[in-house]
């Protein structure tokens, strides 16, 4: 199962950082395997300017890793999408991702800097109000010192990642309302295309939406044909992947 998600989200210096290391250290200790996402928007280089790896992709490398014992870096060259980058994370159990305020996928805990600024970052989906020392803040939060309450409220709360297709196929509008939905207890997850056990479809590694119809089809003539193969006869899940030649 992919891990629990939830964003910190705030406007500029409002302490989100804070409040992911507070979170992360708990959950740490829980011993949950935890991953952490964050945005900039600020046009530094990640790399350093001269060494070996930034040779590399200087002479033309795309994708780039560097290993140590205990740590791998990866510089990609292009843009990931939030998905995307989650799924280099590896295995883990909870993902917490700081900023991406306007990413209604997955549940969020707001970092208030003054009045107002929860309604702002409201979407639905948030399950926390974290409060920093030096915040003008003046509603009810929990603050630093609460870091075991808002782990709880994340492990107990937050739900993977939806895949952001608003597609409908869940009987919900979109899916900041499935969301809305799943935290509500209304919903289950497996009613999402991207968790379905009954057909998913993945292209380029994205998930794709089926009707009923055309998942109905597309499992029962794989499923004719994989149980007339040896080994296949007591199929209980099936998983399919090839790669498309580009003149096929
Ligand atoms: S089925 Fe999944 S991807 Fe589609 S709108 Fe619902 S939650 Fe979003």
């Amino acid at each position: 199962m992919p891990p629990k998600t939830v964003s910190v989200t705030g406007f500029k210096n409002s302490g989100k950082t804070m409040v992911v290391e507070a979170l992360v250290k708990e959950l740490s200790t829980r011993g949950r395997r935890v991953g952490t996402l964050k945005h900039t928007a600020d046009d530094i280089d990640l790399d350093t300017p001269g060494k070996d790896t930034s040779r590399h992709r200087d002479a033309g490398s795309i994708a780039t890793g560097i290993l140590q014992d205990n740590t791998t870096a990866l510089f990609i060259d292009e843009r990931l999408s939030i998905h995307q980058a989650a799924e280099k994370l590896g295995m883990i159990d909870i993902l917490v991702i700081e900023g991406f305020k306007t990413v209604d996928t997955h549940a969020r805990v707001i970092v208030p800097r003054e009045d107002g600024d929860v309604e702002k970052l409201s979407n639905g989906l948030e399950i926390a109000t974290v409060k920093i020392p030096g915040s003008r803040y003046t509603g009810a939060a929990l603050t630093l010192d609460d870091a075991t309450k808002i782990a709880d409220i994340v492990e107990k709360k937050a739900y993977p990642m939806l895949p952001g297709l608003d597609c409908h196929s869940c009987g919900y509008d979109d899916c900041k309302s499935m969301g809305a939905a799943l935290l509500a207890g209304e919903a289950e997850l497996s009613q999402c295309v991207g968790y379905r056990t009954d057909g998913a479809l993945k292209v380029n590694g994205v998930d794709v939406a089926m009707g009923n119809f055309v998942r109905d089809i597309m499992k029962n003539v794989v499923l004719g044909f994989i149980k007339s193969l040896k080994g296949g006869e007591k199929a209980r899940k099936v998983e399919i992947s090839f790669e498309v030649i580009d003149d096929e």
